[in-house]
């Protein structure tokens, strides 16, 4: 018996393998197994069992069976062979993109850890006091009431231990000692406080809550989505009902965008579930997800709360999918191929299990509020606060009309700080732009200093003094001359969140502030810190990034700030404006979610742009209008498909005639292309990025013709030294 098995690399082809004898019965059309690729060892997935091989030479044998869960898991199965189709990419990268936890290398052994139990003879000797040595006494001590096993690392926070002690305890058969492996759950630091058994809805949330629950019951395929203000309560409907589905011992999976949010929104529906919950992201090492991976295919796990990358996870009486945040650009892969939306997948997933999906936001991205305009999608809406909390005020604020002493915190900003610090609550305060200053200029000739592998300016980091690359993240010493015109005096210009924390701990000296973007939370954990400490008010003020405008429920903010509206405004990217509009909106409804009023400060020498205005207004239906128009005139998304196909190589004229070539191929096709051009972002690390943008009428148009077309598949299949990247429905296309 042969096997024809996609190997994870980018090639539209299957290689044939020789099944040996005792693996025939175990290897199916779907398993996972390892084999011999190109002289070293690689995982394939099958794809067909035949009895004799299609390749003609001699071939090799698979040497075992890694996984049989695609087997087990006919949904998974059916995604695949979707993912493959819709974002054009081979199938073999499909496989180990979706099961990457299958495909790590170097996997650590998990340790093992010593627990032990006082026995019988243990206790009457210490009754009898007859235990001699003042170590062994002590931990008798310690252990003495414990029914139970105990870590000797519990132990050791509160005694010094010695091996010695505890071998002499063995020895007299006083002590048991069993070794276990270690518990990696990723959620045993969590503090959860009191269980709540009853949690109450509003009318509203209830109205909602009972369609939707009826969604689930019927068992039946059905996207929703809720568009509900910020502090709306969304969370509370998806534990409610959670709570419900619980109870037919289904299961649920739930989706956040950032890693960042994990913890938080695991804390809050542990506080109903307990130990029912995992989670699972990037950040989390080996040994935690395979902890992960164990108990949600034992069924320990039954409400897994990831990021996008969950969205693969092989969960069983899965009932629904809850996708929160939907409009959240994370959600979507954009490095590498398949370049897929978890969005996009849970709708489909959910399709293949004939369950609802869940959608909620308080900016809904425009294609799923068109969709649910035009019908395809239920749509609720959730237009008032949780509990006693009401809507912040919004202030747009003129930059024109400041002083020059006030050009990064108006003087309105400012006071309205002072006040806030006064009265003991807290501020969070948004600039979009990390790093101490965004360029380095010659003052003779002008020049900006770019990094020599990418033609992106290099941003100043005070952290590390070096230059920084956004792309790459490589690093340059601040040179001491221009290497244009050899001059010596060069500044820096443009204000990133280093500075800004600066200047802020000028104008008030006596507040704490903590800064929240990718270098103060580059170390594993460090983003907890940081938003623990903020939430027990051992800071004032959160300076940061777009990451502050992420979904936090910090209750004495009473003030948000954005000290710059107009960062990313002139982007040559359709969807900068949607993007604007998204993050002054979510990043103002962080403002007033307890009891106390919030306001909201927008600072901008834009303010007659139409997003930046219907934001500080607040007025979705406004923003929607005005983006369909945008849209519709331009014949953008949601008003066409588009997939962009992107070449990088270090040889540019060959690549554009390569990309001629590729054109020709799509040409007489009822598609219209742009380009193609050198992407805005002309190169990163060494590599010029060209572009062709494809639009299409219908969804699938461009897929069905590019896997019926075998000469422009082999077109892509035989690049040499030119890397391809097909982006469908792309995010950016810089
Ligand atoms: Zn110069």
């Amino acid at each position: 018996m042969y096997a024809e098995v996609h190997l994870p690399i980018a090639v539209n082809q299957t290689f044939s393998y020789l099944i040996p004898k005792n693996l025939e019965n175990e290897i199916k059309k779907g398993s996972l197994v390892r084999l011999p690729f190109a002289n070293r060892s690689s995982i394939g997935y099958i794809e067909k069992i035949i009895d004799n091989k299609s390749y003609k030479g001699d071939v090799k044998a698979i040497d075992s069976i890694v996984s049989n869960i695609i087997v087990n898991m006919p949904d998974l199965k059916k995604l695949i062979d979707w993912m493959h189709h819709y974002y054009l990419t081979p199938k073999g990268l499909v496989v180990k993109n979706i099961l990457s936890f299958l495909f790590k290398k170097n996997q650590t052994v998990p340790k093992k850890q010593k627990i032990i139990r006082i026995t019988k003879k243990g206790v009457n000797a210490f009754n009898e006091k007859r235990i001699k040595g003042t170590s062994r006494i002590k931990i008798l001590e310690k252990i003495y009431l414990k029914k139970d096993f105990i870590k000797i690392s519990d132990l050791k926070k509160y005694i010094s231990i010695s091996s010695a002690s505890i071998e002499t305890l063995i020895r007299d058969k006083y002590i048991h000692l069993k070794e276990i492996e270690f518990d990696y759950n990723p959620l045993e630091d969590v503090e959860i406080g009191e269980n709540i058994k009853n949690l109450t809805l509003s009318e509203k949330q209830n109205q909602i809550f009972k369609k939707l629950k009826q969604k689930i019951d019927n068992d039946c395929f059905s996207v929703n989505l809720i568009h509900g203000i910020t502090g709306s309560g969304k969370t509370e409907i998806y534990i409610k009902l959670v709570e419900d589905l619980l109870k037919e011992k289904k299961t649920a999976l739930i989706l956040v965008p950032e890693i960042v949010l994990t913890p938080e929104t695991a804390r809050r529906f542990k506080l109903y579930f307990q130990d029912k919950v995992g989670i699972w992201n990037s950040s989390m090492t080996y040994a935690e997800k395979r902890w992960t991976w164990e108990n949600l295919l034992n069924q320990n796990l039954k409400i897994i709360i990831g990021t996008r990358s969950s969205i693969f996870l092989p969960i069983k009486n899965l009932s629904t999918i809850i996708v929160d945040e939907e409009h959240d650009n994370s959600y979507k892969q954009m490095e590498g191929m398949p370049t897929y939306n978890a969005r996009d997948i849970a709708i489909i997933r959910a399709k293949n299990l004939n369950i609802p999906a869940i959608m909620g936001s308080a900016t809904p991205s425009i294609e799923s509020y068109y969709n649910s305009a035009s019908g395809k999608y239920n749509f609720f809406e959730l237009m008032e606060r949780y509990g006693s909390a009401t809507y912040p005020e919004v202030k747009l604020v003129n930059m024109f009309e400041e002083k020059k002493e006030n050009q990064i915190f108006s003087r309105n900003l400012l006071e309205n700080i002072e006040n806030r610090l006064k009265n003991k609550e807290q501020i969070i305060l948004l600039h979009n732009r990390r790093g101490y200053a965004s360029i380095l200029q010659c003052l003779g000739c002008g020049y900006i200093f770019t990094s020599s592998k990418t033609s992106a300016p290099l941003t100043y980091h005070r952290t590390y003094n070096q230059l920084l690359c956004h792309h790459t993240e490589e690093r340059y010493n601040i040179p001491k001359k221009c290497v244009k015109c050899d001059r010596m005096e060069l500044k820096l210009k443009g204000v990133g969140t280093e500075q800004i924390e600066d200047k802020l701990n000028k104008f008030f000296p006596r507040a704490k502030i903590l800064r929240f973007d990718a270098d103060s939370t580059s170390k594993k954990n460090a983003y907890k810190i940081i938003l623990k400490d903020f939430e027990n008010h051992k800071a004032d003020i959160l300076i940061g990034t777009q990451m502050v405008s992420k979904g936090f429920d910090f209750h004495n903010v009473t003030l948000v700030g954005v000290l710059n509206a107009d960062i990313g405004l002139f982007s040559p990217d359709f969807r900068s404006g949607e993007r604007i509009f998204q993050l002054l909106y979510q990043v103002c409804g962080r403002a007033g979610r307890g009891t106390k009023p919030g306001k909201a400060i927008i600072q901008s020498f834009n303010i007659s742009d139409p997003y930046i205005q219907s934001s500080s207004i607040m007025d979705t239906k406004k923003y929607y209008n005005i983006l369909l128009e945008d849209r519709l005139s331009t014949n953008y998304p949601p008003f066409s498909k588009i997939i962009r196909v992107l070449l990088k190589g270090k040889n540019l004229i060959k690549m554009k005639k390569q990309m001629e070539h590729i054109k020709k191929n799509i040409k007489d096709h009822d598609f219209e292309i742009l380009g193609p051009v050198l992407a805005p972002i002309e190169k990163i690390n060494n590599l010029y990025r060209l572009h062709i943008i494809i639009k299409t009428k219908k969804p699938l148009d461009f897929q069905n013709f590019y896997l019926n077309n075998k000469s422009l598949k082999n077109i892509f299949d035989n690049l040499k030294d030119i890397k391809y990247q097909f982006d469908v429905d792309p995010l950016s296309l810089l």
